[in-house]
């Protein structure tokens, strides 16, 4: 068990499934207190249970990171349970699959209301709290390798990614003062609902024609040989959680079992 993240209080949006519940069953594992926030409330209940019947702490909390209200009520409510907010996982994302001339205004708004100003709104609101209660915390951004390299179809979402980058950068100049980390990963291509979506895109658009063959493309360049599992995010998250990441910010970290190398 790592001592350095005990009793830390940690939110993590998108925690209903996917990455996000996979890291949030690992910093449970190791002694955090979590906050399991999605949108899909049963989902998130349904993941703060397991963690609990785990011998874990976890609570559940609807929310959704596009509506200030509703950051803000995540907040509260981890305060209220936790008595401060050490560390926030800002993880809920989209994609969508769009060849580049066929988004529209309407896919471009969706992608980026989630996937960026989701996270601005949330680095701001857990910075004040950070800051409230005297300054230190850890935020931590999830972008992409799509946040480093254009992909076509996926351009929209290509271009929110970078924007967690950018903000992660931007994050970390603003609140370095506060002794607020700020840092990202990148996952690749990591075995999640998401891809079905990503998957299904491509068939629909005419790109593929069966089910995981996007996917399967994609996975074939990885170096490692294999696609991610949620799990392989799980010990870059606690590091950047743990006092041993207390010297980094601003730092965007590939995860992708070597597909971008940069
Ligand atoms: P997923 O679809 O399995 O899970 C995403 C979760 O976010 C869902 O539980 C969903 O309900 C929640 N969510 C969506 N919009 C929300 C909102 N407005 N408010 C609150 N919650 C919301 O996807 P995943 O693969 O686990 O992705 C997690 C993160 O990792 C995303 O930011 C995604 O862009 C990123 N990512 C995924 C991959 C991959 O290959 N799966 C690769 C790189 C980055």
């Amino acid at each position: 068990m790592s001592e350095s993240i005990k009793g830390r209080a940690i939110i993590v949006t998108g925690a209903g499934r996917g990455i996000g519940a996979a890291m949030a069953h690992g910093l449970a594992a190791d002694g955090a207190f979590l906050v399991i926030a999605d949108r899909d409330e049963a989902n998130a209940r349904g993941v703060a249970e397991a963690i609990t019947e785990a011998g874990g702490r976890a609570m559940a909390q609807p929310v959704d990171v596009t509506q200030r209200a509703s950051v803000r009520e995540m907040i509260k409510a981890t305060v209220t349970a936790y008595d401060r907010l050490d560390v926030i996982f800002n993880n809920a994302g989209i994609a969508q699959t769009r060849p580049f001339l066929n988004i529209t205004e309407e896919d471009w708004d969706q992608v980026m209301d989630v996937n960026a100003k989701g996270v601005l709104i949330a680095t701001q609101e857990a910075a004040r709290q950070m800051i409230d209660q005297g300054g230190g915390g850890k935020i931590i951004n999830t972008a992409s390798i799509a946040g480093k390299q254009g992909y076509d179809p996926l351009a929209h979402y290509c271009a929110s990614k970078f924007a967690v980058v950018a903000l992660t950068q931007a994050a970390a100049r603003a609140f370095g003062k506060h002794r607020i980390n700020v840092n990202a990963i990148c996952p690749g291509v990591v075995a999640t609902d998401m891809w079905k979506v990503i998957d299904k895109g491509f068939v629909d658009e005419g790109l593929t024609t069966k089910e995981n063959e996007a996917f399967d493309n994609f996975a074939s360049t990885v170096l490692m040989g294999r696609p991610s599992r949620p799990e392989d995010m799980v010990g870059v998250a606690r590091f950047l959680a743990s006092s041993a990441s207390d010297y980094m910010t601003g730092q965007s970290l590939m995860i992708d079992g070597g597909m971008v190398l940069v």
